[in-house]
């Protein structure tokens, strides 16, 4: 394949994106007040509504084979394509998801969670707006102008909507294979990640994979009286701390002996790349809600954000006692803790479990029982950034949002990149995104930049003439 100049979206493909830009916010509003949350103990009939308002979206918008899959056991999809290119055209599978994360805490919301507020400082507020909603309408809004004013694509497109991203995609690698040949691509267009700061379109090739590790601490077969029996009887939650205190060393830097090795050099374009990215430790600081005095955790011979993509980490996710509002001046006998390690892209998962698991076995503290159960173990992903499809998606970035892209790693898991695109033939994978520093994703006042989801648009616009060159 010939390396092709630049093929912009055609001037009133542009114009139509923008003339129905603010009917493009209310049905992202619309779409974002139903509350499809994916976790269990929500009502999954919101889910199931959300995954009929997308269909609704894709067949308004003139595309075909418009469907709510439903797979046993998991919350529906929503697919639909457009093949009328012809055989000769390449085939872009576009992704994204319909669920939310739940809403977290009501009161830490400025406005409701499923009531999306536009503010004044430009962004749009409610669960889902960024993550995944807007990935949807991006596209939506890209293929309904294309349509409108040329009747047709200048690829052949297929969606996918997935109905339980948030709560681990566990049947969509084998609803993948199962339908496979309505799956066939050549590109992969992965729309939920993140960009490095609001305005800068960023590609991200690659991932963090996460193993974590549930800890179980047993001191003694009751609680007893702090007095009568401290001293010479070992406690549950001081042993625990003990135990988990050895995870890391001064400086916070994981202390796992071996947990390192297998962690890959960075390839000279990843370094480049890396090395290319502005840093804002100021506006880093504050995105993160880091108070003040609070300093930066790890090996300081590596740049933060090598730290938060290419490196491991380990977090105690979860931690439990006894709560300060029933303590009784008791010894504990029973403590559990949640320990996370985010592993470099191309690390094993299951030898980090192990090594996690032998660690946390050896030499309990006083001879307490532990007891250990392997949670999550997922591997990273990362990829090369060069070829065509990268090419094409790096000219639909640059004129979309008006500036050059960046190549970025992301610190998060998604497990199912690697699996979707192996189960495709390994085809490229343009992973792009909505997601700035300070849109607050998963957490309470989850927000989206409403001129980058406008900038997005257009780039998929790009994309699509871009793909098709
Ligand atoms: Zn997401």
């Amino acid at each position: 394949m010939l390396p092709c100049a630049a093929v912009p979206a055609p001037r009133e493909v542009l114009d139509s994106i923008d003339r129905r830009f603010d009917a493009t916010i209310e049905e992202l509003i619309d779409l974002a007040r139903i509350p499809s949350v994916s976790a269990a103990g929500f009502d999954p009939a919101q889910v199931e509504r959300s995954a009929e308002r997308v269909a609704g979206l894709f067949s308004a918008a003139g595309l075909h084979g418009v469907e709510v899959l439903r797979v046993e056991g998991a919350h529906p999809y929503v697919i639909a394509e457009w093949l009328d290119a012809g055989p000769d055209a390449p085939t872009a599978l576009i992704y994204a998801h319909h669920d939310v994360q739940p809403p977290g805490r009501p009161e830490h919301w400025q406005t409701p969670a499923f009531e999306p507020t536009r503010r004044e400082d430009g962004r749009l507020y409610g669960r889902g707006v960024v993550d995944d909603k807007a990935g949807i309408l991006l596209h939506v809004a890209a293929l309904r102008a294309w349509l409108d004013t040329q009747g047709s694509l200048p690829i052949n497109v297929k969606l996918i909507v997935e109905g339980e991203e948030e709560i681990g995609s566990d049947h969509l690698a084998g609803f993948l294979r199962d339908h496979r040949e309505r799956f066939d691509a050549d590109v992969l267009v992965l729309s939920d990640t993140a960009n490095l700061d609001t305005g800068i379109p960023s590609l991200t090739t690659s991932l963090r994979g996460i193993v974590s590790v549930d800890v179980t601490l047993r001191a003694i077969d009751h609680p007893i009286h702090s007095g009568m029996w401290g001293g010479p009887v070992p406690d549950a939650t001081t042993a625990l701390s003990t135990l988990l205190a050895r995870l890391v060393d001064d400086s916070g830097e994981i202390a796992i002996p071996g947990l390192f090795d297998d962690v890959p050099e960075l390839s000279a374009a990843q370094r480049a790349a890396l090395d290319a990215l502005p840093f804002d430790e100021a506006a880093f600081r504050r995105d993160a809600g880091m108070l003040r005095g609070s300093r930066f955790v790890g090996d300081s011979r590596y740049s933060v954000y090598e730290r938060i993509w290419y490196r491991p980490s380990l977090a105690i996710t979860a931690l439990e006692g006894m709560p300060l509002a029933t303590a009784a001046s008791q010894l504990i006998a029973e403590a559990k803790a949640r320990v996370g390690v985010r592993l470099a892209p191309g690390q094993d998962a299951d030898r980090v479990t192990r090594l996690l698991v032998e660690f946390l076995a050896s030499d309990p503290p006083h001879g307490v029982m532990v007891e250990l159960e392997a949670d999550t173990a997922v591997p990273g992903w990362s990829t090369t950034s060069e070829g065509p499809a990268f090419d094409a998606a790096r000219r639909a970035l640059a004129a979309g949002f008006g500036r050059d892209s960046v190549e970025i790693g992301c610190g998060g898991s998604i497990p199912f990149v690697g699996p979707f695109s192996s189960v495709l033939g390994g085809i490229p994978a343009l992973l792009l995104g909505l997601e700035d520093p300070p849109c607050n994703a998963h957490g309470e006042n989850e927000s989206l930049d409403l001129d980058d989801f406008r900038k997005a648009s257009l780039s998929s616009a790009h994309l699509l003439a871009e793909l098709g060159c």
